[in-house]
């Protein structure tokens, strides 16, 4: 799973940090940034929630599917 937060749209209010953060956090400048691009799998809920709770949308999921 790859995701990116859209720095157009995020507003820092931090709901993602809540929810998952091993893969968000709120950078210096008071948005919110990923960790990794590649999100273990057992991460994958959290990750969800984080995206379904952002009030501005700003979160993008590419579920990637492995071929073997
Ligand atoms: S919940 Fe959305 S708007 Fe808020 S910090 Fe996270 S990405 Fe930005």
């Amino acid at each position: 799973m790859n995701v990116t937060v859209d720095d157009d749209l995020c507003r820092g209010h931090g709901v993602c940090a809540s929810a998952c953060p091993s893969v968000f956090v709120i950078a210096d400048g008071g948005y919110a940034e990923t960790t990794t691009n590649d999100v273990p799998s057992d991460l994958h809920p959290s990750v969800r929630d984080a995206a379904d709770g952002c009030p501005e949308h700003a979160i993008h999921i590419n579920e990637e599917h492995h071929v073997h």
